[in-house]
């Protein structure tokens, strides 16, 4: 069992905090903190700008995070690699810039367990540009999402198939190394929403023989601070397509006349950019990797598993999660207490999850529920907070006299 708390100065400055709410965000490293601490105090410049010492070396640690992202996912050019502000932004990039090159009757893939991040911006430039949004829904027992579910839905007008890795509600991974493989075969495109699989689980996309077209993320998720989301794009597809945002540094040259847009990946990168939450991913996923992303989804699973038998044992709990558990993420409901009220009580144990449609209203709704509890576990977690989850939702009860 991985024993992290000590390096986490927020359980060091909030004694007997228990937090199950990483899914959400996570709490961010000494080791991130510090470093990102000390480039304020020592180094900070802005980028690309200057040929002074100290904007010259945060243009070299700003090009290392990009070369490490590309290299966390295994894939070859770090150009490829854009930095967004987030998950949403990166999909509102391509809904945007690839969705231009999309015309009328052309078919866009979702599932039905798409956070509204991979959903409202596709739901949005279908009504746009009347194109067809079909939905893959998952099996409302086994809460997985088989591959026919999405491959019967494939015509000749499919032109992209945007899915999440992990479902940020159920846990469940989708296939979407076989949908990469149908799906390149057939000439569609591929956006995978990694935003709840790339901080639990290694990856490495040319080891599983698949080149997506776009992948997703946030720092924030990932131990990194908030303001930096990832954009992987093959070289190729970002080439042909527009900017998203115009304006400083993603120009070669200006004039009166005409704009020529900068070489990948500044192109796609206007303006300044979050200089230190970049480099805060830096140095999470160094961090994430001195520990072993392997372990860290072992010590994950482990926790959600005895969480999941522990909790289910309790009267009026039903868990939602499929029989594999594969991450941290346990999402639950308690027969006769609201998920906001569950919350809330939970909260007074200083043991924190989230509740409500955790922006997946239409999976929420496919399921007949109105909101779930979700307690998410990652590498800080322990069995005392499993027990500590497990004592308050007894407690929850108990205050409602169920
Ligand atoms: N997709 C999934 C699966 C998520 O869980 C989230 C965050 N809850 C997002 C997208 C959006 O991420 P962000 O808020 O960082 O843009």
């Amino acid at each position: 069992m991985l024993d992290l708390k000590k390096d986490f100065p927020i359980f060091g400055e909030n004694p007997g905090l228990c937090f199950l709410d990483s899914g959400a965000s996570a709490q961010k490293p000494s080791y991130v903190i510090d470093f990102v601490a000390d480039f304020y105090r020592k180094t900070y410049a802005n980028i690309h700008r200057g040929v002074y010492k100290q904007s010259w070396e945060t243009t070299v640690l700003y090009d290392k995070a990009r070369e490490k992202t590309a290299e966390f996912l295994g894939v070859d050019s770090p150009e490829s690699i854009i930095f967004t502000k987030n998950t949403t932004e990166s999909i509102n990039l391509v809904a945007y810039s690839f969705g231009e090159t999309l015309k009328e009757g052309d078919e866009i893939i979702v599932s039905i367990m798409e956070h509204h991040a991979n959903f409202v911006p596709w739901q949005r430039l279908a009504e746009k540009k009347s194109l067809k949004l079909k939905i893959a829904y998952i099996d409302r027992e086994s809460l997985i999402l088989p591959l026919e579910n999405i491959t019967k839905l494939i015509t000749d007008k499919t032109k992209l198939i945007a899915l999440s890795m992990c479902s940020n509600v159920l846990g469940t991974i989708s296939p979407f190394v076989e949908v990469c493989k149908i799906a390149e075969e057939k000439g569609i495109k591929v956006l995978l929403d990694g935003a709840q699989y790339m901080p639990h689980h290694k990856i490495n996309f040319k080891e599983l023989g698949i080149n997506p077209d776009f992948v997703v993320f946030s720092g924030h998720k990932l131990c990194a601070f908030d303001g930096v989301g990832v954009l992987y794009g093959k070289k190729e597809v970002l080439e042909e397509m527009e900017p998203f945002l115009t304006g400083g540094d993603m120009i070669e040259s200006v004039s009166i006349e005409k704009t020529e847009f900068a070489p990948l990946p500044n192109k796609f990168e206007a303006g300044t950019p979050p200089i230190g939450a970049v480099i805060s991913l830096l140095k999470a996923i160094e961090y994430l990797e001195g520990i072993g992303l392997d372990k860290i989804e072992e010590h994950e699973k482990t926790l959600a598993k005895e969480a999941i038998k522990r909790i289910k044992e309790i009267e009026g709990v039903h868990v939602f999660a499929p029989e594999r558990i594969s991450n941290g993420i346990v999402s639950f409901t308690i027969d006769g207490i609201h998920p906001h009220d569950i919350a809330t009580i939970l909260a007074e144990d200083n043991v924190c999850i989230r509740a409500g449609m955790h922006c997946a209203e239409p999976l929420i709704t496919y399921l007949n529920q109105d909101s779930f509890a979700r307690a998410t576990f990652y590498l800080y977690n322990d069995l005392e907070d499993v027990e500590r989850l497990v004592k308050a939702v007894k407690r929850c009860k108990e205050v409602f006299k169920l």
